[in-house]
């Protein structure tokens, strides 16, 4: 099973992969991550990518192509690969459709996570997530049990993306909409779009695109 969630940053992506990863054992490919732990390490993608990612833009689709060939080479991805932050560009969705057809696979699912600009500019600029064991939490709507401890593991460290801002939120959802926006309309026409409501809670948000990869197997 090879599936994308597609959608504007906030929209749920990460959060969704990661669950569906748990319950159906396929596993997470998030671009966003894997360049995150590329700047982390100081590599030289990760040099390349961390202007760009601040203020908002894309990376190239050259470097993105590189990142995520290497991924899909690897042992563990057997079962399946639920796409996340990836293709964002037109030039990216056919590069996965060849990198998919060189595997003999195919892409089964798009999911196109439906939220509106406002929602999303305040999800993201609230978000945190415990700098030891990742798990995410929000200021307003998901605040840690008690205030300043993880709820999972204890850890009393947190961490923000620096490109979860008011500002640079805007740009990106500006470079979504210009950018990858028209990817809904190229797999509407290869008919692997499904559309489920982002703005609901996460179980029910979770709920949905089970429901669309049941109709699948069915
Ligand atoms: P994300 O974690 O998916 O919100 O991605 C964070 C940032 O990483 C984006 O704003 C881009 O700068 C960069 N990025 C992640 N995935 C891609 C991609 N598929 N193509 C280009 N840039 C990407």
């Amino acid at each position: 099973m090879n599936l994308i969630l597609l959608g504007p940053p906030g929209a749920g992506k990460g959060t969704q992969a990661k669950i569906l990863e748990e319950k159906l054992g396929y596993k997470q490919l998030s671009t966003g991550d894997m360049l995150r732990a590329a700047i982390n390490a100081g590599s030289e993608v990760g040099l390349k990518a961390k202007a760009i990612m601040d203020r908002g833009d894309l990376v190239s689709d050259d470097v993105i192509l590189g990142i995520v060939a290497e991924r899909m080479s690897k042992h563990d991805i057997t079962n399946g690969v639920i796409f996340d932050g990836f293709p964002r560009t037109p030039a990216q969705a056919e590069a996965l459709d060849k990198m998919l057809a060189g595997r003999a696979q195919k892409l089964d699912a798009v999911i196109e996570m439906k939220v509106d600009d406002e929602v999303l500019v305040k999800r993201i600029s609230g978000r945190f997530t415990c700098a030891k064991c990742g798990k995410g939490y929000h200021e307003e709507f998901a605040k840690p049990k008690v205030a300043g401890v993880c709820d999972a593991c204890g850890s009393t460290e947190f961490k923000r993306r620096p490109d979860d801002n008011e500002k640079t939120v805007r740009d990106r959802l500006q470079v979504y909409n210009k950018q990858t926006a028209p990817l809904v309309a190229y797999y509407h026409n290869k008919g692997n779009l499904h559309v489920v409501d982002g703005m609901a809670e996460i179980a029910q948000v979770t709920s949905a695109v089970e429901v669309v990869l049941k109709g699948l197997k069915a």
